[in-house]
């Protein structure tokens, strides 16, 4: 084997694991190559010292511009996510509202253990249908801001 063959083979063996073979070539020749076997421990050495040599440090001015440009995309990003649609702030206060209007006078009627009124039956479906409502009010929020965003491939 020529002794640039050899070269390749010890340059070679830094990112794959070499065959018996390959290996025993190269101890065979640098036993008798002084050449390869100085070319083999020089490089070597320029592994190790790479190797210990610390990774170089962003200059500051562009670690602070890169910072900066990366703070500005996060606070955009927190910007574009829309707010509760006022629509469903004012369904939600009209809902509530009627609650307590309606339910107030027939709370006697529930802690007097007496038989329900048909007021009170409807109160309580009121109610019931408001909860029911407010389960669904995240969906209806999530349909508004994915159709705002464009998103919504029903639209
Ligand atoms: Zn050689």
């Amino acid at each position: 084997m020529r002794c640039k063959d050899i070269e390749r083979l010890i340059i070679a063996s830094t990112w794959k694991d070499l065959s018996r073979e390959e290996l025993l070539l190269i101890k065979e020749h640098t036993q008798q190559c002084a050449q390869c076997t100085l070319f083999q421990s020089e490089y070597k050495n320029l592994r190790l010292s790479l190797k210990n040599n610390p990774a170089p440090a962003l200059p500051e001015k562009l670690d602070r511009s890169t910072y900066k440009i990366c703070r500005k995309a996060l606070n955009l990003q927190k910007k574009s996510a829309p707010a509760i649609p006022p629509l469903i702030w004012g369904v939600l206060a009209v809902l509530i509202a009627l609650s307590v209007i309606l339910f107030v006078p027939v709370f006697r009627d529930l802690i007097l253990n007496e038989p329900l009124s048909s007021q009170a039956l409807f109160v309580l479906t009121f109610l019931i249908q408001n909860t029911v409502m407010l389960f669904f009010t995240p969906i209806l929020i999530k349909n508004f801001r994915e159709k705002k965003q464009g998103l919504n491939i029903f639209s």
